[in-house]
């Protein structure tokens, strides 16, 4: 029997369990309380022509075959991986860590065995590794921790790596080898028309209605639905009845450089130890726009804002775990997502868990 739905939030987990529901004959209403679609990954022609992604830089990567194929159905792909400097002691070095990094770093000329030697000495084992401290001392050492990690987590999360959970830290490899790409998944690529061309073609289906600009919060009672999926915030969906969950924001700073062809070496550039911003993305690395000048963004975390990362810690862990479990109660709604499931989802990861759900919600 064919079903109405309501769908919280239009960004890869509303939209794809979208597009799952309608193309199998049922109706859904996306809401999202923002003027527009693709939640995190929107982007956007800024006001000199320049497509920029507005909450930050988004790369596409993803050893998922599965999910390469789904999002194929919806956009063609530009090639591209990702590449990161990291400014130490004012010199722009390879990141992650390679033997490109120690050698320029250090003034050395490792070869491969000696870079896993250099490693070997200058980690301090851990084990058991829980924290992200316990990571980065693990695998390369106290200099390298205070050179490249340190300040820029602290920055980033407004706390010391021994209270993250090791998971935050491990996102980053160590190389002994010369590869300087961020990412080394099967499938790295951009959208070729962009991230909200894509969307567009995920939700244009005669199913499917959105409407922007609607929160949850003012509709909850209104709609009519047999079923509902929600991809916002889970602490909200309860009221914050047992009190609120910690997730970190950001705040961005666009700026576009009329006349700089080219600003920065790499897509993007991290400073762990200057400056109140993280990092810095030029955009038309990751997109290969043609234009005569150039858009930036510089990302300020803050505490306060609109929500963007989980804070993985053991205790905010534990209060998910409660809120988890009266959505586990509630038998007409799903929750999927990177707010909704307070996970440190990459993009693929939204997609696959919602996959994953449209499956169970079909079955
Ligand atoms: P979202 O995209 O957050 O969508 C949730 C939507 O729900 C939002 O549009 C929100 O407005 C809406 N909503 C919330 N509450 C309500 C309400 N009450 N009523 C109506 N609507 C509501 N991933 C990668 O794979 N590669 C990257 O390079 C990458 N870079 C990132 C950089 C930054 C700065 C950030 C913050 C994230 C990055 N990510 C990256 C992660 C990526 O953004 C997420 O994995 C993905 O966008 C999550 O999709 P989602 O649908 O779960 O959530
Ligand atoms: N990190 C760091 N120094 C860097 C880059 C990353 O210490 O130059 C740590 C930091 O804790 C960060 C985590 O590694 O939050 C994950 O980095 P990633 O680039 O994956 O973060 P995201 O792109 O999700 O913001």
């Amino acid at each position: 029997m064919f079903r109405e739905f309501l769908i919280v939030g239009a960004g890869f987990a509303g939209s794809v369990i979208a597009r799952e529901l309608a193309d199998a004959g049922h109706s859904v209403l996306v809401i999202d309380k923002r003027p527009h679609i693709a939640g995190n990954a929107y982007d956007k022609h800024d006001a000199h022509g320049v497509l920029v992604h507005s909450y930050g830089p988004h790369i596409f990567h993803t050893n998922g075959v599965r999910i390469f194929a789904y999002l194929s159905r919806f956009t063609e792909w530009r090639p591209y991986e990702h590449r990161v400097r990291s400014i130490v002691g004012g010199r722009a070095l390879p990141f992650p860590i390679n033997r490109d990094t120690l050698n320029q770093l250090y003034g050395l000329n490792l070869d491969e065995p000696a870079a896993a030697a250099f490693f070997e000495r200058a980690r301090e084992p851990r084990d058991p590794v829980h924290s992200s401290e316990d990571v980065v001392l693990n695998s390369v050492g106290r200099d390298l921790y205070e050179k490249f990690f340190l300040n820029y987590t602290r920055k980033q999360w407004g706390l010391e790596p021994s209270q993250l959970k090791a998971g935050v830290a491990a996102r980053i490899p160590v190389r002994t080898n010369t590869d300087d790409r961020y990412f080394t998944d099967t499938f790295q690529a951009m959208p070729l028309h962009g991230y909200t061309r894509m969307f567009e073609a995920i939700l244009d289906h005669p199913r499917i209605t959105v409407e922007l600009g609607v929160d949850f919060n003012d509709v909850r009672d209104r709609i009519e639905r047999d079923h509902t999926v929600y991809t916002g915030p889970i602490d909200a969906y309860f009221g914050y009845c047992f009190g609120r969950l910690p997730y970190r924001s950001l705040s961005f700073e666009h700026e576009h450089l009329p006349g700089v062809e080219r600003f920065q070496e790499t897509g993007t550039v991290n400073y762990p130890n200057d400056h109140a911003y993280t990092r810095i993305t030029e955009f038309k690395h990751l997109t290969g726009q043609v234009h005569s000048g150039t858009s930036i963004v510089r990302e300020y975390p803050q505490a306060e804002g609109e929500p963007y990362y989980p804070v993985p810690r053991e205790e905010n862990e534990a209060l998910f775990k409660r809120y988890e479990g009266l959505a586990k109660a509630e038998r007409d709604v799903t929750f999927v997502g990177r707010l909704a499931q307070y996970r440190y989802y990459n993009m693929d990861q939204v997609v696959g868990a919602a996959l994953a759900a449209a499956k169970r919600l079909l079955d």
